[in-house]
C-alpha cells in the first residue's frame, strides 16, 4: 500500500450493499474511492430483507443506521406456529440492546438510503461502468481497465475493492478458484400481496408443518410478504386461514456453499458475495457478512492494515458458514423421528430463559 501522503486512490467495483458500505466508511475517512458497476441502477428486487443488529452498529458511523431504522418494519416477535401442536412466541425486546428488534427492509431500500449517503459525503455511484481487467504493478499499484458504452479507459489505484458479487470479474481476475458445494433438496423463496394477513405487522412467523416442513414469512411493507421454506414451495407451507391477493413469485433454489481460500493478493481485496456464498440465512445471510467485510477493509485500507485480513474475515466467513449449514441441515432433517425431535426440541428449549435469549442473540445478529 502506498505510503505517501497523497490520498489514496481506491477502486470498488460494484456497488451493492458491501461495495456502498466499502464507499461509506472509506468516505468518511477521507477517501472518497471511484465506486463503479455495470448495471443501469438500483436494482429493484428485495433480496435480503433483514439488517443484523451488528450491522446497525456497523453503520452508525457513516451515519446510516438511523435512516435504515426509520425506513424499516421493527419486528419484534417471532411466532412459532406448529400445524400439529402449540405453538411460542419469541420476544424480541428481551434483548438488553437500543436495537432489540428485527429491521425488516428490502435490500434495494438499504441500497437506496446507502447510495444517498455516500453521494452526501462527496462520492457517487459510476454505473454502466464494467471492470474489465486488472494488473498489479512492481510498485504495488494496481492498473484497472474499465469500460463505459464500448470505451475502454484505464486507471491506476492503490488498492482494489472486488465487490463485485458471486461472479466476480475481480475474483476470476486474480485467478481465486470458487469451488462450490450443493446441499441435496430444493428450498423456495416467495413474494406475495396479501392485504388482510391474519398474522401481526411487527412479527414473523414460522409455520412447522404436520411433515416437519416449515416456512418462515416476513414482512416487507404495505400489504407485501416474503416467504422462505425448506420445500421447493414456499406458499404450500403457509397453514391457516389466510388471502393471497396476488403472488409476485415461488421460486425453488438450490443452496450452495463456496467461500474462497484468500480475500487478497497484493492490493487487490475481495468481500461480500465475491468471497462466499451460502443459505440466504436472515441476519445471518450474506448482505450482513459483507457489511461485515467491508466495514473491515475500508478501516485497514485507509489505516494500511491489510496484512491480517484474510485471517480476520476467513474466520467471521468460515464460523457463519458453519451455523447457517447446521441450520439448513437441522431445517431440512428428512427422518420423520429427526423432524419431531427437532420441533419438540424448539418447544421445550424456548421455555428456558437462558437458552431462549442465545436463540433471540442469534435471530436478530448481535455480537
Ligand atoms: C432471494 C434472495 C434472498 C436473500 N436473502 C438474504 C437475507 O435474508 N439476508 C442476507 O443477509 N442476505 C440475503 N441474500 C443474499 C444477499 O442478497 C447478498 O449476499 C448480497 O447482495 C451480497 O452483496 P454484495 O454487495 O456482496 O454483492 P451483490 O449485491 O451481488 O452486488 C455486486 C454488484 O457488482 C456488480 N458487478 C458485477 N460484476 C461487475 C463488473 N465486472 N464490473 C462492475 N460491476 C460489476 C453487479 O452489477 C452488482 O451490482 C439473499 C439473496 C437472494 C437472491
Amino acid at each position: 500500500m502506498s505510503s505517501s501522503k497523497e490520498p489514496k486512490k481506491v477502486l470498488i467495483v460494484g456497488a451493492g450493499p458491501t461495495g456502498l458500505t466499502s464507499a461509506l466508511e472509506l468516505a468518511r475517512r477521507g477517501i472518497v474511492p471511484k465506486l463503479i458497476d455495470a448495471k443501469e441502477c438500483i436494482a429493484p428486487t428485495s433480496r435480503a430483507t433483514g439488517l443484523s443488529v451488528k450491522s446497525l452498529e456497523l453503520l452508525e458511523a457513516s451515519g446510516v443506521t438511523p435512516r435504515l431504522v426509520a425506513t424499516g418494519i421493527k419486528v419484534n416477535n417471532a411466532k412459532i406456529m406448529q400445524e400439529k401442536g402449540k405453538g411460542i412466541t419469541l420476544d424480541f425486546n428481551e434483548l438488553a440492546h437500543k436495537y432489540n428488534f428485527l429491521l425488516c427492509l428490502p435490500q434495494n431500500h438499504t441500497e437506496i438510503i446507502m447510495q444517498k449517503r455516500f453521494e452526501e459525503l462527496g462520492g457517487n455511484v459510476a454505473y454502466d461502468t464494467r471492470l474489465v481487467s486488472l494488473t498489479q504493478k512492481k510498485d504495488g499499484t494496481v492498473e484497472a481497465v474499465m469500460e463505459k458504452n464500448g470505451k475502454r479507459l484505464t486507471e491506476t489505484f492503490n488498492a482494489v475493492i472486488g465487490a463485485d458479487g458471486v461472479n466476480s470479474t475481480v475474483r476470476d481476475r486474480m485467478g481465486i478458484k470458487f469451488k462450490e458445494k450443493i446441499y441435496p433438496g430444493k428450498w423456495s423463496a416467495a413474494e406475495f400481496d396479501s392485504k388482510d394477513w391474519p398474522h401481526k405487522q411487527d412479527e414473523i412467523q414460522y409455520f412447522i408443518g404436520k411433515d416437519g416442513n416449515f416456512a418462515v414469512v416476513m414482512p416487507l411493507g404495505g400489504n407485501r410478504y416474503r416467504a422462505v421454506a425448506n420445500t421447493d414451495d414456499a406458499m404450500s407451507c403457509i397453514f391457516g386461514k389466510h388471502n393471497i391477493d396476488k403472488l409476485h413469485f415461488n421460486a425453488a433454489f438450490d443452496v450452495s456453499v463456496r467461500h474462497v481460500k484468500t480475500y487478497r493478493k497484493g492490493n487487490i481485496f475481495l468481500a461480500g458475495d465475491a468471497a462466499h456464498t451460502y443459505a440466504p440465512a436472515g441476519v445471518q445471510g450474506g448482505m450482513n457478512l459483507g457489511i461485515r467485510d467491508a466495514c473491515s477493509l475500508a478501516r485497514r485500507i485507509a489505516e494500511d492494515d491489510t496484512k491480517t485480513y484474510t485471517r480476520e474475515r476467513k474466520a467471521d466467513g468460515a464460523a457463519t458458514i458453519r451455523d447457517s449449514n447446521l441450520a439448513v441441515r437441522v431445517a431440512g432433517y428428512s427422518n420423520v423421528f429427526m423432524k419431531a425431535a427437532r420441533n419438540m426440541t424448539v418447544g421445550t428449549a424456548m421455555r428456558i430463559k437462558t437458552l431462549r435469549q442465545k436463540v433471540i442473540k442469534k435471530s436478530l445478529g448481535a455480537r
